[in-house]
């Protein structure tokens, strides 16, 4: 189980995860999956992954952890049976059928509203699932929605443009490669329709393969104001880091306990 704490002067996160991560998460599933769907010849399960995380139990700092509404949640949504991705080998077709299927998750859960961070992050390396995560911290409201801030900013960092979209290299990149597509006008994934996905999924395809490399992520969320953003990244980035969260797996209380019985000898 997950703890999150807040340093109040920079206002950065840490979560405190004390669990060994070195086996495969989907692999390891015992559970059957709460929800299957039809994915073709093959299937789309949805396992919920219960407490995975919750805001702090001991000091509140700052106002931020008050105003916020949950303790979080995870899933995975795996469409391959084995350990090993083939993402970048699915169809225009295929691609645009796991989106729509993210979008509706994305969609049925900001309906409870669980917390206000959603984001699925997929690890092209790792095994074929979509990792989603709904974290209890706050977004940043700004005035106007950042993404299509962005979109209009893109200047020499732009990559491609239709009438639809446009990818781009993000301007404060949290990966050697972080690359942004989203759709030009403000729309959340509840307003993308299926010729939009299926755009959007060829797009990303192109986009992976231009990159030809394993090592990449794919994250998906939609910014404070829905706006419905994917992102490719180098490396595997799981949504803590996207988030910019610090991990750790040894709880300061623990580090202390330990520290606090040697140091009298
Ligand atoms: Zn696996
Ligand atoms: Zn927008």
């Amino acid at each position: 189980m997950g703890d999150f704490r807040l340093d109040p002067d920079n206002l950065n996160y840490t979560i405190i995860l004390p669990k060994d991560k070195s086996t495969c998460k989907v692999c390891s599933i015992k559970e059957e999956p709460a929800q299957v769907l039809k994915f073709d010849s093959k299937q789309v399960k949805i396992y919920p992954i219960k407490t995975e995380v919750e805001p702090s139990k001991f000091e509140l700092q700052g106002d931020r952890f008050k105003s916020s509404p949950s303790h979080g949640y995870e899933e995975l949504i795996v469409d391959r049976e084995k350990h090993g991705d083939n993402f970048s080998n699915l169809s225009p077709e295929d691609t645009a059928k796991l989106l729509s299927v993210i979008s509706d998750r994305i969609i049925a859960l900001s309906d409870y509203k669980i917390g206000d961070n959603i984001i699925i992050t997929r690890c092209l390396s790792g095994h074929g699932a979509f990792d989603l995560h709904i974290l209890p911290i706050p977004k940043f409201e700004r005035r106007g929605c950042s993404v299509c801030k962005d979109n209009l900013n893109t200047k020499d960092r732009e990559i491609y443009k239709d009438e639809n979209f446009v990818i781009y290299a993000k301007f404060a990149p949290i990966s050697d490669l972080d690359i942004v597509i989203s759709p030009i006008k403000h729309l959340s994934f509840e307003a993308l329709d299926e010729v939009l996905l299926f755009d959007l999924a060829g797009l990303i395809q192109r986009l992976i393969k231009t990159l030809n490399s394993g090592d990449i992520s794919l994250v998906i969320y939609e910014s404070a104001g829905r706006h419905a953003t994917v992102e490719v990244l180098s490396g595997c980035v799981s949504a803590y880091r996207f988030l910019q969260i610090n991990e750790v797996n040894v709880a300061p209380e623990e580090a202390a306990k330990k520290l606090r019985e040697k140091f009298k000898i």
